[in-house]
């Protein structure tokens, strides 16, 4: 049986510094694996990936525009950008 736990980081809404927003999420992340291993969560199967929400499929701002003139929905305007935490166990408890 895998079991899976996931916690999501949120970031900033328009990052101006990648190199901010990933020390911001080195911060949270190591508090977050620090409550995590408090639980007494195993933390041997973790899994980290990054997110991006985007607007909705409908949504008609500028970027959302923009990224449907050009075909292209990575350019969409973002909601959210974080991180999810996953931890998938082995184990056969
Ligand atoms: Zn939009």
């Amino acid at each position: 049986m895998i079991k899976s736990i996931s916690r999501n980081l949120k970031l900033s809404k328009s990052p101006r510094h990648n190199e901010q927003i990933l020390a911001l999420a080195m911060r949270q992340i190591e508090k977050m694996l620090q409550e995590m291993q408090n639980e007494g969560k195993d933390l041997s199967g973790l899994k980290l990936k990054k997110f991006q929400k985007t607007h909705h499929i409908d949504c008609r701002c500028g970027m959302c525009a923009e990224a449907k003139k050009k075909n292209d929905p990575r350019k969409r305007g973002l909601l959210e950008d974080g991180f999810k935490v996953y931890i998938e166990g082995g184990g056969t408890s």
